[in-house]
């Protein structure tokens, strides 16, 4: 069982903050996302503190969860945001965020998405190839602009982790190289409507090791140092996401105040400011999957099943990573079972637990699917004609509905016979 200040038993029923879970579903239905303020604010809070020494400026990493009250939430403690298409950018801009406080990276923007950014007036571009230099340097000069931009880079670090959330390795699509820099440099010295402004990187996601950040931020220093003394004035340093938390109690996440210790004298020196772009840490552990038991079922070998109404269409990272995700009885059972939990989905890869000891729960009653903040909403699917789920926001014994329930009219209102 996972450990957390916001979703415990009160009299043997789950709650998020003071509101129950059960209370929930009866009133937005199933499945339902529920999401806790006071989560947001804490993980907030602890990744400032850790980090509170060196100059820096924190842009959540939308990608993770970009639920408008999720952003704003965040903005309002004093987050910018990381950007990685329009339609993010949209939703940073729609949920309040300054755009000089927004960052916009991606390893494929189209000449729309730069031509809005640089209208929007956002903080700076991340440009992952000389192409995309290029192409920034010509939208800007019609623009009238310079626009401000930092060269993504790509430390050759392979971080331990899931090889499809590994992104600072030569062998992946993301970042310029290292041998590559001489040519960016020159490339920059004849492009008018660039200004350099940054250096960044990411190496990756859910990174236990705070030596692979140390590995790949000396490589960022030996790069700044050199763009410094060809005369470029770098002002920012951009360390990437990719802070880990934890999704089993058996593997917890190195705390974030060992990243802090070892970040934090190899940069403070520096007199830059440095961007930190955290997604999953800020978000992950903030919201559950509510789902329903549809059917319990046991196949020949004697195989248990708990059917639920979610599946990978509102939660795909089990299929996709073979992420694990706690998953608890709302109801407190003093017995369990080893069941499978598996979705609706004529899929043999919706499931988001195998062969785990569960509350001996029956039909009808609610599982909670836990860590589902980060990567879960967001790489939702309409697979199955499936409708989105609601998304409700809890702040203590307050509920607010952030995400209506999709519709089977909102389902086709696109199509045309
Ligand atoms: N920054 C960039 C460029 C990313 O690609 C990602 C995730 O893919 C992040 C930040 C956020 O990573 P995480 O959610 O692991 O913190």
């Amino acid at each position: 069982m996972l450990d957390s200040n916001f979703f415990r038993y009160t009299a043997a029923k789950l709650h998020c903050d003071k509101v129950s879970l059960e209370e929930l579903a009866a009133t937005f239905g199933t499945p339902l996302f529920v999401t806790s303020r006071r989560s947001l604010i804490e993980s907030c809070q602890t990744f400032e503190h850790a980090f509170k020494e060196l100059p820096h400026f924190t842009c959540y990493s939308v990608k993770a969860n970009f639920n408008l009250a999720v952003i704003g939430t965040l903005a309002e403690l004093g987050c910018g945001c990381d950007v990685n298409s329009a339609g993010e950018l949209y939703r940073a801009l729609q949920a309040g965020v300054a755009a000089e406080k927004i960052i916009f990276a991606g390893v494929g923007k189209r000449a729309d998405e730069i031509v809005y950014a640089l209208e929007s007036g956002v903080l700076m571009l991340k440009a992952e190839s000389l192409s995309e230099l290029q192409a920034i340097n010509r939208i800007a000069g019609e623009l009238g602009q310079r626009a401000a931009v930092a060269i993504r880079i790509n430390p050759n670090v392979t971080a331990e982790t899931h090889p499809y959330i590994t992104t600072g390795d030569s062998k992946e699509k993301f970042g310029i190289d290292e041998a590559e820099l001489p040519e960016v440099f020159s490339l920059l010295a004849s492009l008018p409507h660039i200004k350099l402004v940054g250096l960044d990187m990411h190496i990756g996601s859910q990174i236990f090791d705070p030596e692979y950040y140390v590995a790949a931020t000396m490589k960022l220093l030996a790069m700044f140092k050199a763009s410094r003394a060809l005369g470029f004035a770098i002002e920012f340093l951009d360390i990437g996401g990719g802070f880990p938390v934890t999704y089993d109690p058996l593997k917890p996440a190195t705390p974030i105040e060992q990243f802090a210790e070892k970040l934090i004298p190899m940069l403070q020196p520096l007199g830059v400011k440095v961007i930190f772009e955290p997604g999953r840490y800020l978000v992950a552990n903030a919201s559950v999957l509510l789902t329903r038991i549809l059917y319990k079922k046991s196949n020949h070998t004697k195989k248990q099943f708990f059917v639920v109404d979610a599946g990978m269409t509102e939660l795909i990272r089990p299929a996709l990573y073979q992420s694990h995700h706690e998953v608890q009885s709302v109801t407190f059972h003093e017995e369990s079972i080893v069941a499978d939990v598996v979705g609706p989905i004529c899929e043999s890869s919706d499931f988001f637990a195998r062969q785990r000891s569960i509350g001996a729960a029956e039909e009808g009653e609610l599982l909670a699917v836990m860590s589902s903040g980060a990567y879960a909403a967001v790489m939702g699917s309409n697979y199955n004609g499936r409708l989105r789920p609601a998304e409700v926001m809890v702040d203590g014994s307050e509920v607010r509905l952030i995400r209506k329930r999709e519709t089977l009219e909102q389902l086709v209102q696109n199509e045309l016979l």
